[in-house]
């Protein structure tokens, strides 16, 4: 694979993850010289990248977005609450971590992750 075009789905963050991807496609980094880029709809992406515990209301959504992606599509999970739930693990909103709602290729650990740590994932990836 070798440019990377993904569709975000926040899950139910606390939006430190998503500052953390904003940051990765603005100007210091800048993920976009390595063939990644966000796009607005799941059925022009290689992949949906999610932050977040599952909420209830973002169960549905988030199965239809990744069935939206064409196959072969790579599921990444952003951050310690899409892995394991993090520090949102038993609230009454939380359906579980991404996983046990889509099946996740891979994730990138922290709370948030640093910057480098996404790049470093989707370089991963591309190279692939
Ligand atoms: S991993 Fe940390 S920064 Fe990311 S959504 Fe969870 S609490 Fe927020």
């Amino acid at each position: 694979m070798g440019s990377l075009q993904l569709r975000h789905v926040d899950a139910g963050s606390c939006n430190g993850c998503e500052i953390e991807i904003a940051s990765v496609f603005g100007p210091v980094y800048d993920a976009e010289r390595f063939g990644t880029r966000l796009v607005a709809s799941p059925r022009h992406a290689d992949g949906v990248l999610v932050t977040g515990p599952v909420t209830r209301n973002m169960a549905v959504p988030l199965k239809k977005t990744v069935e939206a992606t064409p196959q072969p599509r790579v599921v990444i999970a952003v951050g310690d609450c899409a892995h394991d739930c993090g520090v949102f693990r038993g609230g009454y909103g939380v359906v579980g971590s991404v996983n046990d709602v889509v099946p996740v290729d891979v994730s990138i650990p922290g709370c948030p992750p640093h910057p480098t740590a996404i790049i470093e994932a989707l370089r991963g990836i591309t190279r692939r």
